[in-house]
């Protein structure tokens, strides 16, 4: 006999975990995650930061509305704080002057920006080179820590006695009477009234092994490399630093610095490694835009950010299939919108009341990529 619950969540990220454990408040969840651990593909090779500078207006809402959680969690959640203060500096030479202008214009009504001149930027940064003349500021950027919000969720999770089974890779979907079955390698099989497609770059495999049409989600890989930094570096200050344009960030990794090239290489959903190409890229980079130079690699890791057709999220159930629910396309933003996303879903799913002030349901509707109305 399958085991059974009210809600199957394929997926142990971070959009698998935070919204089975916002669920787990009211009904009785089951999250089946293919690897052996929890947030072993995008969830944990992340850059860890919340920030306003991608996306647009409906990811930052989601931002702002996550914050408070980050900031507050509910007690018992973690023994560790979800996440440390970490300034965010967009810079720009003056030929991109206008970029950050338009980027200004975007932010402003989520965070408190301080616009920076050179000297500014160079107080803030004193990495970067000189042609950085331009900048703004959110000295209230947060850097997470993604194990101790994995592990919070999980524990919310547990703690409404709910399960997460690991090394549990679906295989096979489907639908009698109104019931979904999963079965995974190996043969176990779960069953439930409700599935919860979280499965990251995967979830277009998983919509197709239940018939639901996928809509289009692509897994684009992006790169990180860490190195160190130059000898009297103060990396405690130093901030989150991002070009305008999306051509590098750097900032503070366990002692070291990390930086990213930005890349957006298109991949199909696997354990993505970082290339060669890519890593002298960030070096190069790196090179570019400060002063420093960087004599060796010490790591470097891939991940996948996987994006919808439009690039915003699709929450919601799915219109062609009957108790199938979208809960993919986080792109480079899932750690920092993941309490709003779980709120969200936990409330078109158990159909109580609507969490966001400045989003309707429709915005984030995966029937927008299939030529239907939410
Ligand atoms: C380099 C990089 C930098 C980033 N920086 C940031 C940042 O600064 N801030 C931010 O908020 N976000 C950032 N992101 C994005 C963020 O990491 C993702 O949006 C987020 O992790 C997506 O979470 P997820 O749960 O959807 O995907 P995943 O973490 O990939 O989880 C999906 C899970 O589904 C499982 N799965 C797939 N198929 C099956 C199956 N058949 N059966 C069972 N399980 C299955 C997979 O094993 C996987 O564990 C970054 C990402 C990268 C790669």
């Amino acid at each position: 006999m399958p085991h059974t619950s009210d809600i199957i969540v394929i997926g142990g990220g971070i959009a698998g975990l935070s919204a089975a454990a916002e669920l787990s408040r009211d009904a009785s969840v089951m999250v089946l995650e293919a690897e052996e651990q929890i947030g072993f593909h995008s969830s944990g090779r992340s850059a860890t930061m919340v920030h306003y500078a991608l996306g647009d207006r409906l990811v930052r809402a989601l931002t702002l509305a996550s914050r408070a959680f980050f900031e507050s969690p509910p007690d018992g959640f973690s023994e560790i704080p979800l996440g440390r203060r970490m300034p965010v500096l967009v810079h720009a030479r003056e030929d991109e002057r206008e970029a950050l202008d338009a980027l200004e214009c975007d932010i402003i009504a989520f965070a408190d920006l301080e616009r920076l001149d050179a000297r500014g930027v160079h107080e803030l940064c004193p990495l970067l080179r000189d042609d950085a003349v331009h900048g703004i500021a959110d000295r209230d950027g947060i850097r997470l820590d993604p194990h101790a919000l994995l592990q919070g969720y999980l524990r919310m999770l547990r703690h409404a006695g709910d399960e997460l089974v690991t090394a549990a890779r679906v295989a096979s979907v489907e639908r009698r009477c109104g019931v979904w079955t999963v079965t995974v390698e190996g043969g176990a099989s779960y069953s439930a009234p409700i599935l919860v497609n979280a499965a990251g770059a995967w979830a277009d495999k998983v919509a197709s092994m239940a018939g639901a049409a996928p809509i289009g989600l692509q897994p684009l890989r992006r790169t990180i490399i860490t190195f160190d930094a130059p000898p009297g570096t103060n990396l405690e200050d130093l901030p989150f630093a991002k070009t305008v344009g999306d051509q590098l960030y750097f900032a503070s990794e366990s002692g070291r610095l990390f930086a990213s090239p930005m890349d957006e290489v298109p991949t199909e959903a696997c354990d993505a490694q970082a290339e060669e190409l890519e890593v002298a890229l960030a070096a190069y980079r790196v090179e570019e835009r400060t002063t420093i130079k960087v004599d060796r690699i010490h790591s470097r890791w891939a991940g996948l950010r996987t994006f919808t057709p439009d690039r915003n999220p699709a929450v919601g159930f799915a219109p062609d299939s009957d108790g199938f629910f979208w809960l993919a396309g986080q792109g480079g933003f899932g750690l920092q919108t993941s309490p709003a996303m779980a709120r969200i879903a936990a409330s078109l799913i158990l159909h109580t009341v609507w969490p966001m002030k400045d989003l309707v349901a429709r915005d984030l509707s995966p029937g927008r990529f299939l030529g239907q109305a939410a």
